[in-house]
């Protein structure tokens, strides 16, 4: 290629990547692995393992599959949080030594913005509101007065999360949402019409905000009583995403904003983006989502904050590069357009 790119590594939780974006902002798709537990949650130390053992193969994947040169680099970009501590600290450390010996550049993002900004980047959107909807997040999420605020979110586990319980316990591994997605699928084609009556699950909304254990205990207690796993699915869906975009149009309706974009792998389900059409057009508002390969952790939307980063407010150095586990959305000043 002969020119520029910034490199960008995400390693939050289960995903390990390395994606880049050229220096005017282009993004290139990422090589990437997730970790897949034969059985039980993933645990963080193992996830870790994962990600320092696959590293050096992804990041010659990434440069031989885009045609990349490590003399063009021009900036390293990591996630530093919010996260899985073992993980972040395996791609923070991987960018630190890129860094330093390529004497490029070291760039410290927030993951949770960068889903906002690939969003607003391949869709094309200006001022949205992002229902970001991934494993461990689930958030609503607007910009204010040079932050990106978060108007609801969830009170315990995130609605990925809550999928892969439930689809965990039922037999299916990591990750469990698009089998529960086909499982609701095989649902419909039994039961063309099926009513959102028959199988009684409680609303995830609490305010603004929103709680997904009660419903992942309520689920398995109807498949435990004899409902089938197919009609949960179906019924778990439709209450959980109903749950999701109900809070999103709140917040459409109170910042007066007419654009919502879905982020987080949850988007990458076909309901909830019809969902989104559906309620989108009916308040006059546009519903956006990116491809699914930048709907799920990936390392090009690190990248492309990164870059984002290094022209507005420059590098991050080396002493305010260690990783945070619990860094919230707002806590990044935003200072782009
Ligand atoms: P992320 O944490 O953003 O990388 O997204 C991973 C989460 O997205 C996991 O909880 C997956 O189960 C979930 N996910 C991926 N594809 C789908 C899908 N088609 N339907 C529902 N959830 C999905
Ligand atoms: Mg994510």
């Amino acid at each position: 290629m002969g020119d520029g790119w910034i490199l960008g590594i995400e390693s939050t939780a289960h995903t390990f990547s390395f994606g880049a974006v050229t220096s005017d902002g282009t993004p290139i798709p990422s090589a990437s692995s997730i970790i897949r537990p034969i059985e039980g949650g993933i645990h963080p130390r193992e996830a870790a393992d994962h990600h320092s053992e696959i590293s050096g193969e992804l990041l010659r994947r990434l440069l031989s599959e885009q045609d990349l040169m490590m003399d063009d680099l021009e900036g390293v970009a990591f996630s530093q949080g919010p996260g899985l501590g073992p993980c972040l600290r395996v791609g923070a450390s991987v960018a630190r030594a890129i860094s330093t010996s390529r004497k490029v550049p070291l760039l410290g993002v927030n993951h949770c913005v960068a889903h906002i900004e690939i969003g607003r980047a391949i869709c094309g959107c200006d001022d949205p509101v992002l229902l970001y909807v991934s494993g461990g997040n689930t958030q609503v999420i607007a910009r204010l007065d040079g932050r990106y605020r978060v108007l609801g979110e969830t009170l315990d586990i995130g609605i990925g999360n809550m999928l892969d319980k439930f689809a965990r316990h039922h037999g299916f591994p990591f990750p469990g949402g698009p089998e529960i997605e086909r499982s609701a699928l095989a649902h419909l084609e039994i039961v063309p019409n099926p009513s959102i009556e028959n199988l009684e699950l409680p609303y995830a909304v609490q305010g603004m905000d929103l709680a997904f254990s009660g419903i992942l205990n309520a689920a398995d207690t109807l498949v435990q009583k004899g409902a089938s796993f197919e009609s949960v699915c179906w019924s778990l869906q439709e209450h959980a995403f109903a749950a999701c975009i109900e809070v999103a149009e709140r917040a459409l309706a109170h910042t007066g904003k007419s654009e919502l974009l879905l982020g987080g792998g949850v988007a990458c389900n076909e309901r909830i983006r019809n969902m989104t059409s559906v309620m989108c057009e009916e308040r006059g508002a546009l519903g956006h989502w990116p491809p699914k390969m930048y709907c799920v952790d990936n390392g090009t939307m690190i990248a492309l904050l990164g870059r984002l980063q290094m022209i507005s407010s420059g590098p991050t150095d080396l002493i305010d590069s260690a990783v945070d586990q619990m860094l919230r959305t707002d806590m990044t000043a935003i200072a782009w357009s």
